[in-house]
């Protein structure tokens, strides 16, 4: 027996369980297909257990895309407000943490339920364990699955990207895509972080675990977090967050030592006073490893190669350890105001497999609420 829908969701994630709550809310008839045995895996580990949901600052700047323009349109109808209204009607405790990241109180699974339950009160039928084996369209879309042939008038995909292939991640999103014809942007990993060359691994690889506050810079964007060594390479907000930008190859720019002044310390006292402005170890290796001290420490030279440290990283730690995966489908193919393809009617791109990446601080979220809203609005018209 074929079942026949007016919408099928395809992936159990962030944006799919979110976009399948608000069109079954506005009566549509809505299957979500999940290949796992769970929906919303990635959700359970994000913001280290406690999801960081969203941010109280959005605007276009927070993400990269090929056409930066593009999430304007759906994160203006959908705002992070928008959401935490959702979360007090559930009464789910949160809290800002900082820079304007929101975080459930308790834990990640308190999202999860509240997506679940909108599911439920939008009469979503869930198929959870079921693999799409073929999709083909003539005037509706026809999804093989292993749980039989199922249809319907739209089709919205919701695969997520690459990232972290444990949680069920799939090039599935992208292979559909091809499948009718629309353009990808070359995917990478995003949020990730670096590794050292072997020789840097040499120099710095004992420093793993030490966190400093630094700027990292590439091309015009700079981050001011904090930086983790790590014992392969280098980790931390302000990698993650630069990762997203950098190009193989290319230097990395950090300043070790924002805002302090170091040029004018006594050269007697270098290493005691390089100790009380930087972690201890730290201090003690940069001092070591770049010879400073040697014979006469040149605090000028310290206080600038501290400022302006450029590292060539050997690559990134892959999709293994990446947050997210940038570039996506070409947002080229897909509508601003409803994410559905130009070309190809009733067909939905939404969340992570889009070229649209947010940095990191709950945009990524953010971006799966907003554009699975956008569709789920166009779905229940008419
Ligand atoms: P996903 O959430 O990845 O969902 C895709 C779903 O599709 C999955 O359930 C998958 O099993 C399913 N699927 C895949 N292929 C198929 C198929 N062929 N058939 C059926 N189903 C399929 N972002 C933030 O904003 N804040 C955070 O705190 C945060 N923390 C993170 C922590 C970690 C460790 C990771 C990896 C990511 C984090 N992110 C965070 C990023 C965020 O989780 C993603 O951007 C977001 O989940 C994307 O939502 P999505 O629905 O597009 O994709």
């Amino acid at each position: 027996r074929r079942l026949t829908y007016d919408a099928i969701v395809l992936g159990g994630g962030a944006a799919g369980l979110f976009c399948a709550a608000q069109a079954g809310r506005r009566g549509r008839k809505v299957a979500l297909i999940e290949h796992s045995d769970r929906p919303g895996r990635k959700i359970l580990i994000s913001g280290g257990g406690r999801a960081n949901f969203t941010n109280l600052r959005v605007d276009a700047r927070n993400f990269l895309s090929a056409n930066p323009h593009f999430a304007k349109s759906a994160l203006a109808r959908f705002t992070p407000q928008n959401f935490v209204e959702l979360l007090r009607e559930h009464r789910i405790p949160y809290h800002e943490k900082t820079l304007g990241q929101l975080f459930c109180d308790r834990s990640a699974q308190d999202l999860l339920t509240m997506l679940l339950t909108e599911c439920s009160a939008g009469h979503v039928d869930l198929h959870t364990s079921t693999k799409v084996t073929a999709v083909t369209r003539d005037t509706r879309f026809r999804v093989e699955t292993s749980r039989g042939p199922m249809d319907s008038a739209a089709l919205v995909v919701a695969t997520g990207g690459l990232s972290i292939p444990k949680t069920g991640a799939t090039a599935f999103g992208y292979d559909l895509a091809r499948q009718f014809g629309l353009a990808i942007e070359p995917t990478f990993p995003a949020l990730v972080p670096l590794t050292f060359t072997k020789a840097d691994t040499a120099r710095w690889g004992e420093l793993s675990g030490v966190s400093t506050e630094v700027i990292a810079s590439h091309g015009k964007q700079h981050f001011r977090e904090k930086m983790l060594y790590t014992h392969r390479g280098l980790s931390g907000p302000a990698i993650l967050q630069i990762s997203s930008y950098w190009k193989p190859g290319t230097p990395l720019n950090l300043d070790l030592l924002p805002g302090v002044d170091f040029s004018t310390a006594p050269p007697h006292e270098a290493r005691k006073q390089l100790s009380l402005k930087l972690p201890q170890r730290m201090a003690e290796r940069w001092l070591d490893v770049e010879s400073f001290t040697q014979p006469v420490p040149s605090v000028k030279k310290i206080d600038t190669r501290l400022h302006q440290w450029s590292v060539v990283p050997a690559g990134t730690e892959g999709f293994d350890k990446a947050e997210v995966t940038g570039g996506g489908v070409s947002t080229n193919e897909l509508s601003s105001q409803t994410m559905e393809a130009r070309q190809v009617p009733g067909l939905f791109f939404i969340g992570e497999v889009v070229d649209v990446t947010g940095w990191l601080g709950g945009y990524n979220f953010q971006w799966a609420w907003a554009s699975a809203y956008a569709a789920a609005q166009a779905l229940s018209v008419g």
